[in-house]
């Protein structure tokens, strides 16, 4: 690993830092931290640090609720922003129980499983996320509001995009704590934007995910603008994704490519397509978790609402991107960037997975633009839909058994029931599209 006990109390004690976090996620990938001065810290690197797991969504009940956090010294990071009084480290854990056994409800236990078994099969996971997200004003009490005066759209480029000094600084300081930044850009939506940081192996893919998230927001804050990641903030307007790419190498080779195929893609991958396809439907409520996702999933804005894969064209849910060789992957495009990313990528995983052990075989990829063709036609060749809401979502994932089995019973069971009051609490509001169709009307 990166960094041993020492090294991480040595560099603390040479940055001046003051306060380290220690950070974990809920089983909806809400990002949890609890802040130790640096008197703990040697006591936080033995896995020594207990917090209060009861108050923590998903996590458990009060009598059962001591949890120990068990830092990961590779992701220890000083965080680059400037604080008054000495600097602030962070580093995420894994969540343990007091028998010193990992906690069922930690996501990045759930994940690391899902590594586990591919390991077993002599394979490491590759997970390259393109995030989008708004960057939109805030009133004058500070809070959050839906307007902007930004008026930029795809890939535009400043003085109209006012997002873009914003978008500098997030680009900076994430390079600042060790990320490589491939690609930033103005979104087709107007105050949209995407930044694309380096595909990893999937524990530090979903890690990074979590500190992206944190760093976009303090940014925005910073800059008197407020980030989101809501999946469909505006109506009639495209939505935020988080495209997918994915690989696995064997042997230190991409897996997925074989330059003796005519479409360069292996056996393995095509077996890979094979299992996401066959459980796309149940991991929605996973991949697609908001009441508010659904919304995004529909025709007209660049984002997929039916089950199909491609080599070619962009609006298929599975796409297979140009490159071959090193760089050839999977490109799964309904996840939004709500989603807890550890639950993502595991589910994802244990699918292609199950796609190699039983050596399944995809639907024949689709070349023609699947949103032009009639229902009708859709049905002859057998592109299903993917859920059109989140309890039918909820509905798909209880219907496969599969899901339950990746998540265990513990987080399986706290998601569903989290999930269907969700659904129950949207369902029963009256909206303001209701008053404006029926109050004057009736
Ligand atoms: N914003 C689109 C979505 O909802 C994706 C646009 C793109 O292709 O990057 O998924
Ligand atoms: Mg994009
Ligand atoms: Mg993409």
């Amino acid at each position: 690993s990166k960094y041993t006990k020492e090294d991480i109390i040595r560099i603390i004690r040479e940055n001046d830092v003051k306060f380290v976090r220690l950070q974990f996620t809920d089983i909806f990938g809400t990002l949890k931290n609890v802040a130790i001065t640096t008197s703990q810290v040697e006591k936080a690197l033995d896995n020594k640090c207990m917090f209060d797991g009861s108050s923590i969504e998903g996590f458990v009940r009060i009598e059962e609720s001591d949890m120990y956090l068990w830092p990961d010294l590779d992701t220890f990071v000083i965080l680059p922003w400037h604080t008054r009084h000495g600097k602030i480290a962070r580093l995420i854990c894994d969540v343990y129980k007091p028998d010193g056994t990992p906690f069922e409800g930690d996501p990045r236990y759930i994940l690391r499983k899902a590594i586990q078994d591919a390991a077993d099969m002599g394979y490491s996971f590759n997970v390259g996320p393109e995030c989008e997200f708004f960057l939109f004003n805030t009133d004058e009490y500070g809070h959050p509001t839906t307007i902007t005066h930004d008026t930029a759209g795809y890939f535009d480029m400043g003085p109209s995009d006012l997002g873009e000094s914003c978008r500098r600084d997030i680009c900076l300081t994430l390079e600042d704590m060790g990320f490589e930044i491939e690609a930033s850009h103005h979104e087709v939506a107007i105050a949209q934007h995407e930044i694309d940081f380096k595909y990893s192996e999937a524990l530090s893919a979903a890690d990074n995910i979590l500190t992206f998230k944190m760093v976009v927001k303090s940014a925005a804050d910073s800059h008197g603008l407020c980030a989101t990641f809501m999946p469909k903030p505006v109506y009639g307007q495209c939505g935020s994704g988080m495209h997918t790419n994915m690989s696995l190498f064997k042997d230190g080779k991409n897996a997925f490519y074989d330059p003796d195929s005519e479409s360069g893609l292996s056996e393995i991958a095509h077996q890979f397509i094979a299992g996401i396809c066959k459980h796309v439907k149940s991991i929605s409520a996973i991949t697609n978790p908001l009441v508010n996702s659904y919304k995004r999933l529909v025709p007209g804005y660049e984002a997929p609402c039916y089950i199909a894969w491609t080599t070619c064209n962009r609006s298929a849910l599975i796409r297979v991107p140009d490159t071959r060789g090193v760089g050839t992957r999977v490109e799964l495009r309904s996840p939004d960037p709500a989603c807890n990313p550890y639950l993502v990528f595991a589910v994802l995983l244990q699918a292609g997975l199950e796609g190699i052990r039983e050596g399944m075989t995809p639907p024949p990829p689709v070349s023609a633009n699947i949103y032009d063709m009639k229902e009708a036609d859709r049905k002859k060749l057998g592109i299903e839909n993917l859920p059109a809401d989140l309890i039918d979502a909820v509905e798909c994932m209880e219907a496969d058994p599969f899901i339950r089995e990746v998540l265990g019973d513990h987080v399986y069971t706290k998601y569903v029931e989290a999930k269907r009051q969700e659904w129950k609490e949207y369902t029963t509001r009256v909206s303001q599209w209701e008053i404006e169709r029926y109050l004057n009307k009736f």
